[in-house]
């Protein structure tokens, strides 16, 4: 929602990685193993990707960075290129633990296009198929009961220390995650000042 309503490019890193994974190559077969865990990619790997992307042509104008940096070193890495980049606002989604859960549990993610859908808060029209493009819906392996636990302890240890990293930068904006997309959208647009 925020990138067309801002015309910059959404780039997530977990979706680069599970293509990676998808076209069987080097990166995505050692990522495989430890996505499916919930565990964190090396830092220097996810640095190095996202120093390629955001060289592309459409991050001239700003970018949105989803899921990364995820870990202090991320971060400085990140810094370390901010030289050559526009000015960055860290936004932290602030959404109760147990909310939290509900949403990983209940989320199906379109194979193709990888647009999310919640099984009841947000279900696509027919069951498991993808209202935008017809493809499959299916459940992340990191999705699943345990792995979300996992990854809540890896979010507690290696990324939210970040919220004091981006704090003392005075770049940190907080956002009240919980309640409909709808709402989340316009307190994040009225928190980054960005409203049309
Ligand atoms: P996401 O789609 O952002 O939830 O990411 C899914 C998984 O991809 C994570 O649980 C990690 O295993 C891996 N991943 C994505 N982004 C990063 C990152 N910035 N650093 C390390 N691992 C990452």
């Amino acid at each position: 929602m925020l990138s067309k309503q801002l015309s910059i490019p959404h780039i997530s890193t977990g979706d680069i990685l599970r293509d990676e994974v998808q076209g069987g190559s080097e990166l995505g077969i050692k990522a495989k193993g430890l996505m499916d865990k919930g565990q964190l990619v090396p830092d220097d790997v996810m640095v190095g990707i996202v120093r390629d992307r955001l060289g592309g042509p459409d991050c001239i104008d700003g970018f949105i960075l989803d899921g990364f940096p995820r870990s202090l070193p991320q971060a400085s890495g990140l810094e370390k290129l901010q030289g050559q980049l526009p000015a960055l606002l860290a936004v932290s989604l602030n959404v109760p633990l147990d909310e939290v859960v509900k949403r990983l549990g209940q989320r199906r993610t379109c194979r193709s296009c990888k647009a999310m859908y919640h099984r009841t808060l947000n279900p696509p029209k027919v069951e498991d198929v993808c209202d935008s493009c017809g493809s499959e819906l299916y459940q992340r392996e990191d999705d699943k009961k345990d792995v979300i636990q996992a990854r809540l302890e890896v979010y507690q240890r290696e990324t939210e220390p970040l919220l004091g990293f981006y704090r003392e930068r005075d770049a940190l904006v907080e956002v009240d995650g919980d309640g409909t997309a709808k709402d989340v959208f316009q307190r994040l647009v009225s928190g980054l000042e960005v409203g049309s």
